[in-house]
């Protein structure tokens, strides 16, 4: 069964998030060369709204842009912000040379008083990342912004149901977004239950398996919180038993490269790997799955032509 584009190669992307110390910055730039040797379409930089957060990653952006070949896709939360100091934003990474925008709520802040505000949903970033390209249509060339946007493989935790998510990714596709990165999932017919019924509910737009080598359980636990999803419960017990922490990467490459493959096998136009900053289960992964890529391929992938 073939349920997405497969003409093209692959794309092949990473998530990272900011260093939050010079020690962690360190161990990023080292992953960050490494990352580079495998020509991947773009490279994501988690956000989140504290001013010193929100500065480390503008901060690694830059740095992405200035001192390696890698294209930073950038991503922004709209939840509690104003229209101007998201405006500026966008503004500043469209000055920056960012070509790309993952366009998100982010998670509620546990102050009431400061949630939703002018943009309770990533539709309404979208739009507003539309209207600020606009006004910048000298300074891209006409061109535009690839916007992406989360999607959901298991309910999101806010969700009444998993229906009313597929509702909403056809929303923020109708609102102007280009494609989809998914939340972690751990079973490979959540994917494949997510694209078949966003296909049938007239979503258009390339749906990519977000995928993490788990080498912990502490991490497999903290991720599954963080995604309000539950952590699974084969994999907890296969790396809680493991003997040694080569196995336990063993283990959480395999899952991955599993996942990944499955996702291929249904269509899935690419693969991004959530790498928590450590490059090594992230390069296994791509090993496995034979994905290294020749330049040319690597300039042919759909986000590559959608300039994300
Ligand atoms: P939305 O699409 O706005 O959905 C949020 C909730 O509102 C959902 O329950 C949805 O069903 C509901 N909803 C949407 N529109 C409507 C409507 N019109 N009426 C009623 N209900 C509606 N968070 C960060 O803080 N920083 C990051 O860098 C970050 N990166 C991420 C990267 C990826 C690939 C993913 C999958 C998630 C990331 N997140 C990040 C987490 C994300 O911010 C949370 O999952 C957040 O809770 C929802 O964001 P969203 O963009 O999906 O929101």
């Amino acid at each position: 069964m073939s349920i997405g584009t497969t003409a093209a190669p692959p794309s092949l992307s990473y998530e990272l998030y900011p260093p939050a110390n010079r020690d962690a910055a360190e161990a990023i730039f080292n992953s960050i060369a490494a990352l580079e040797t495998t020509d991947p379409d773009y490279v994501s930089v988690t956000y989140s709204g504290s001013p010193a957060r929100r500065n480390a990653s503008l901060e690694l952006i830059e740095h992405l842009i200035q001192n390696t070949r890698l294209r930073p896709l950038a991503h922004l939360t709209c939840v509690g912000e104003s229209r101007e100091s998201l405006q500026n934003l966008i503004r500043h990474f469209v000055s920056l040379g960012v070509r790309g925008v993952l366009a998100l709520r982010g998670d509620l802040p546990t102050d009431p008083e400061d949630w939703r505000g002018e943009f309770p949903f990533a539709r309404y970033l979208i739009e507003l990342i539309r209207e600020v390209e606009a006004d910048h249509s000298a300074a891209l060339a006409g061109g535009r912004l690839g916007v992406g946007v989360a999607a959901y493989p298991i309910r999101h935790p806010e969700s009444p149901s998993f229906e009313h998510d597929v509702e909403v990714l056809l929303a923020k596709e109708r609102s102007g977004a280009n494609y989809a990165i998914t939340q972690v999932y751990f079973r490979a017919n959540e994917y494949t239950n997510l694209v078949e019924s966003a296909r049938r509910a007239g979503v258009t737009i390339p749906i990519i398996p977000g995928v993490i080598p788990l080498n912990s359980v502490r991490r497999l636990n903290r991720l599954a919180s963080m995604a309000g999803i539950a952590p699974d419960p084969i994999l907890a017990h296969a790396l809680e038993t493991a003997g040694s922490d080569s196995e336990r990467h063993r283990i959480g490459v395999d899952a991955a490269v599993t996942l990944a493959r499955r996702a291929f096998d249904d269509g899935a136009p690419g693969v991004h790997l959530y790498t928590f900053n450590d490059h090594r289960g992230s390069l296994d992964v791509i090993e496995q799955l034979e994905l290294p890529r020749t330049r040319a391929q690597a300039s042919n992938t759909w986000a590559t032509r959608a300039a994300v």
